[in-house]
């Protein structure tokens, strides 16, 4: 039996989401005897920005939503048109990036169709029949959870970093355009502007950088947070914060590893004052090594970490800086 698997392809500034490729690349290389369609959604010049690149991302057909009311993402108009094309052509499965919107669109989408929805996906497959068995943490990150929905399309959202980009066939990609009706939701909706926020505050595609810097509570400060900026620059590295940096107002969310966070997937890991709980360590499971530097030796990631180093987070930060800046 053939499933039809349609993926959402999020495309932001004219850029594709690294999401929506590491989808693309898991279900084509998993997902035996699937079809693999793609959506997106937006105006004529974003989508002309992106024409190239959709026909290469080896798709049999790419449904375009185009309209001048969708030029700038909104979660009602979004999820109106992408709920109006699955009626329409009815997929067996649906997947979507759990990025910012993929989190507030696919509730919706779920809701309009009457559909399941398993959110934050760390894993997909598909059994024998067909449905599609998606795979994410439960009670707080102590178990992983492996869901199997009742309602069709089989609908889920995965984790940015979840699966790796593999190389995959090229096919020829028809590019299909679905006529949906926009106007009706678009008249209802007040107007508003999306501001450029700060580029600390949204690093672009850092998940998958080769060498991360990560700091959690055991640098006692928002001041000494500042040092694993200085020193991932210093390594050419990204930084990342645990959330409970995170709550405290050390770094931004954007930059949180774990369950509630990002998922990473770099060669190298340096993780300063941090603990290791098992909502951190989800977001690590594709991490190469890591190395751990706590002053508590029996802290958890000190157990899983390939190189563990007990000693005083800043001590260690503040003698990398000055042999690295000599
Ligand atoms: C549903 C749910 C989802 C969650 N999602 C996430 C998530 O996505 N990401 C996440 O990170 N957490 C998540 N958490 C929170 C998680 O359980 C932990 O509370 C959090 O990861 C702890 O952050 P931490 O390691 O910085 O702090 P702590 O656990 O307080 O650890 C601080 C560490 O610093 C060490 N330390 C103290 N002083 C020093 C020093 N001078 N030098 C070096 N080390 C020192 C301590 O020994 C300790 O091991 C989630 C929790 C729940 C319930």
């Amino acid at each position: 039996m053939t499933t039809k698997t349609l993926v959402y392809i999020e495309s932001n500034n004219n850029v594709i989401e690294r999401v929506s490729k590491e989808i693309i690349s898991h279900v084509r290389h998993f997902f035996a005897d699937s079809t693999v369609y793609g959506v997106i959604v937006g105006d004529e010049y974003s989508i002309e920005a992106v024409l190239p690149e959709l026909k290469n991302l080896g798709l049999e057909n790419v449904f375009v939503i185009q309209n001048p009311l969708l030029s700038t993402y909104n979660v009602c108009t979004y999820s109106n048109v992408i709920a109006q094309l699955i009626s329409n052509i009815s997929p067996d499965v649906f997947l979507m990036g759990a990025t910012s919107s993929g989190r507030e669109l696919a509730p919706r989408i779920a809701s309009k169709l009457d559909i399941g929805l398993t959110a934050d996906c760390t894993d997909l497959q598909l059994d024998i029949d067909g449905k599609l068995l998606a795979t994410r943490p439960t009670y707080g990150g102590k178990m992983m959870a492996t869901i199997i929905s009742k309602t069709k399309p089989n609908f889920a959202t995965v984790r940015q970093g979840a699966f790796k980009l593999r190389q995959i066939p090229m096919l020829h990609t028809e590019i299909s355009y679905f006529d949906a009706n926009v106007a009706d939701v678009a008249s209802t909706l007040y107007k508003y502007e999306i501001l450029k926020t700060e580029d600390k505050e949204q690093p672009e595609d850092w998940t998958n950088a080769d060498v991360i810097v990560a700091g959690g509570l055991g640098l006692k400060s928002k001041e000494n947070f500042e040092l694993i900026y200085r020193l991932a620059e210093l390594l050419n590295a990204k930084p990342a914060a645990s959330r409970a940096a995170v709550e405290l107002g050390w770094a931004p969310q954007s930059i949180q590893v774990g369950q509630t966070g990002n998922s990473v997937t770099p060669k190298l890991y340096i993780a300063f004052g941090i603990s290791g709980a098992l909502q951190h360590m989800i977001g690590l499971t594709n991490a190469q090594k890591i190395i751990a530097v706590n002053i508590d030796k029996n802290a958890p990631i000190m157990n899983t970490a390939d190189i563990a180093i007990p000693a005083d987070a800043v001590e260690v930060i503040n003698y990398m800086l000055s042999k690295l800046s000599d």
